[in-house]
């Protein structure tokens, strides 16, 4: 293993003689007493050489063996270091341009994941992932984009019809695409983020594997109230995790995320809202899409719808990456009105069944 100091870090000086690494307080780790041949040491773990090859290399300009093997131990403990062939390697499986565009997003994978090597696994691993998204309005579409940019593998989005001026935003559809299918539209934005030409349409045969989440943002905004719906049920019982995301008037959901026999599922939400209001699954029917009470200019604030994407992008990465987003056994909010995001508890309901006993999977 080459080690390398974490290039996403930052160094400044605190005095002529302490250096500090990182600016946020919970990344940064301080070295005390850098004199001039402990800064060309410093320099030196640059990704060129394995931990044998630096102790050689500190004996022979004098800073001892073992003050150096605590220093690099000291280094490690602190998450400074990172494995300079890991991140290659976790790079290597992204094609160009993208490989390029991931270097910020493995740098910021390496503070969140402090060990050598830890950020580039998780980044490989996302290479081989597969993330379905269901809808491609302004939300769904985003979501998907962006997850794509993140190094997530595979990201396919279903929908029907074709692209209006309601589903375009910034972050997924641009105007050129309205008229267009939905799904070939979505498609192609899910290959231009990564700087790629769309590909053409093959006869290869699908991915029969079971997508690793399955994002459920339908276009009529109704992922914001989650829903015990048919599709839900399929997922809960396949054992899919999945995460509900929406907009509905000025408020934007991001939740739950659910993990089917392990966290609250969407079912759960239908009926904690029908104990404060006995009639809002008959409320929620006919808000739907085909439903007869829906607005005939559903809100949908870019910025919000844009902002709801990112958070949903985030959570789905963090459950993919093994981290645990606080909309699982919950949700977020965030408001058009004043821009306050919160996050609510969600308990699994006594009368939903979907946590007593794990879903076997298939
Ligand atoms: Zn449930």
């Amino acid at each position: 293993m080459r080690l390398l100091l974490k290039p996403a870090l930052s160094r400044s000086w605190r005095d002529s003689e302490t250096l500090q690494f990182g600016t946020v307080r919970r990344y940064a780790g301080v070295l005390e007493h850098v004199d001039r041949p402990l800064r060309d040491f410093l320099g030196l773990i640059d990704g060129t050489r394995d931990r044998p090859a630096l102790l050689a290399a500190a004996e022979r300009t004098g800073l001892g063996r073992e003050p150096t093997e605590a220093l690099l131990d000291t280094l490690e403990r602190t998450g400074l270091l990172d494995d300079a062939d890991a991140t290659r390697e976790a790079l290597a499986r992204f094609p160009q341009p993208h490989r390029d565009q991931l270097e910020p997003d493995l740098a910021s994978l390496s503070l969140v994941h402090s060990g050598p090597g830890a950020g580039p696994a998780v980044l490989a691993r996302r290479a081989g992932q597969r993330v379905e998204v269901r809808g491609a309005g302004r939300i769904g579409a985003a979501v998907a984009a962006v997850l794509a940019a993140g190094g997530t593998g595979t990201v396919t989005v279903a929908d029907a019809g074709r692209v209006g001026p309601g589903d375009c935003s910034p972050a997924g559809l641009p105007p050129s695409d309205i008229g267009r299918l939905r799904a070939t539209a979505a498609r192609e934005a899910v290959h231009r983020v990564r700087g790629r030409r769309p590909a053409p349409r093959t006869r290869r045969a699908p991915d029969r594997r079971p997508p690793d989440l399955v994002v459920l943002a339908p276009r009529d905004g109704s992922g914001a109230f989650a829903g015990g719906t048919y599709a839900a049920k399929q997922l809960l019982r396949g054992g899919i995790p999945h995460l509900y995301v929406g907009v509905v008037e000025e408020l934007g959901v991001v939740g739950p995320l659910v993990v089917p026999g392990v966290s609250a599922c969407g079912h759960c939400l239908v009926l904690a809202r029908e104990d404060e209001d006995a009639v809002w699954p008959r409320l929620l029917a006919q808000i739907a899409e085909e439903g007869p009470g829906r607005a005939r200019t559903p809100a949908c604030d870019t910025a919000l719808a844009t902002a709801v994407a990112g958070l949903a992008a985030l959570h789905a990465q963090l459950h993919l990456d093994d981290v645990r987003p606080p909309s699982v056994d919950g949700w977020c909010e965030v408001s058009a009105s004043d821009g306050m995001t919160r996050r609510l508890r969600l308990r699994g309901h006594p009368d939903c069944g979907c946590l007593w006993q794990p879903m076997p999977p298939g």
